[in-house]
């Protein structure tokens, strides 16, 4: 039997030239082939027996020939304030989760591009769950798309590459996503309404300059200091600091820090100066995120006044600052903490998630 291309795993004009093929191959018609490939993004459908527009037989050819493989949710939270949590299981059994922010008009999806993540931040639930493998192409975009099957169908204004995850990591499967998300033969979202968040790996953020569109990105600093930022992120160093807001600088779009606020670690006024000058090196915008009320990871959150005498302090150094509202606290904030709970409330786990949920 012949292998089944995974048509998901292709940009959305490859999808739709091998689709033309193999409907004209076939005596259907070269436009059948652009009907399916609709049907793969920007009007999904579950199965190729529900493109009920296409005739039967041919329905029944792309079933043999290709796949669009799905996820299988296995666990949702809906928080009082409208955010919403989805837990996805992939075919080898790993689990990977993706979050809905609605904010007035606009709807933001935050996905996931790694299952785990070999990073090891200490601040982060998915770094303490370890590293199983990148996400393949189909199983990042898949992500929008499930949650576009759903009846009524979720449909993302925004995305942040902000779950689970380093996505510069995964350079080669995001490179292709990418252009899924972004396509109008894909699903549509503009460029600048989709935003890269990395801890600063350096190859990848030249790889993303490198493309013409006008992604944003953001850069998780959480800390100003080389000393400070190896204790909270090992890969600091790997990619020294100096080096990332460099990279930033070079960057030639808009580019965001992300900084979570660690009770009595990187909160202190000299840390809002020396914060600020980074800032300016590469005129980024500071995002200030307080942590879960709860703490993380052994980590206390700020106090909201320290956040607010923080960001005052940036402030006055010209640099552009806002805090984060919390969003879904009640369903677990931190990344990774819904595939945690799932995981260690007993539905039978591979010996590699045991050994994740002991850690976590
Ligand atoms: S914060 Fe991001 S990069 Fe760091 S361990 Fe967590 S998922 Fe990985």
């Amino acid at each position: 039997m012949t292998t089944r291309t995974n048509l998901l795993d292709l940009t959305p004009s490859e999808a739709e030239r091998v689709l033309r093929e193999f409907a004209e191959a076939h005596g259907a018609g070269a436009y059948r082939g652009s009907q399916t490939a609709r049907h793969l993004w920007t009007a999904p459908v579950a199965t190729f027996e529900a493109m009920t527009e296409l005739p039967a037989a041919f329905r029944a050819l792309l079933a043999e020939h290709f796949t669009m493989p799905r996820l299988e949710l296995t666990a949702q939270q809906t928080s009082t304030d409208g955010t919403r949590k989805f837990l996805f299981r992939m075919h080898d059994g790993q689990s990977i989760e993706t979050v809905s922010i609605p904010d007035d008009d606009r709807v933001t999806f935050c996905i996931s591009s790694q299952a785990g993540c070999p990073l090891a931040c200490a601040f982060c639930a998915t770094g303490a769950m370890g590293f199983a493998r990148n996400l393949t192409p189909s199983e990042i975009a898949g992500q929008v798309r499930e949650l576009a099957l759903l009846d009524p169908p979720l449909r993302a204004t925004n995305i942040v590459f902000m779950g689970m995850g380093e996505p510069l990591m995964n350079w080669a499967a995001v490179d292709r996503v990418l252009t899924i998300l972004n396509s109008p033969q894909g699903f549509g979202i503009g460029a600048r309404h989709i935003t890269i968040s990395t801890v600063g790996w350096l190859p990848g953020i030249q790889a993303l300059a490198a493309r013409p569109e006008q992604f944003r990105l953001a850069i998780s600093v959480h800390a100003p200091s080389d000393a400070l930022r190896a204790t909270l992120m090992p890969v600091n160093i790997k990619f020294p600091l100096d080096d990332v807001i460099a990279a930033a600088a070079d960057f030639d779009r808009r580019v965001t820090f992300e900084y979570v606020m660690l009770g009595g670690v990187n909160d202190q006024p000299e840390h809002a100066k020396m914060l600020a000058s980074l800032a300016k090196r590469c005129r980024a915008f500071v995002n200030l995120i307080p942590l879960h009320p709860g703490g993380s990871m052994g980590f206390t959150p700020t106090g909201p006044s320290e956040i607010g005498k923080f960001a005052r302090t940036i402030r006055a150094q010209g640099v552009e600052v806002a805090i984060r509202k919390s969003r879904g606290t009640d369903i677990s904030a931190a990344c990774g903490q819904l595939r945690v709970e799932r995981l260690a409330r007993g539905r039978p786990a591979t010996a590699d998630e045991d050994r994740e949920v002991e850690i976590a």
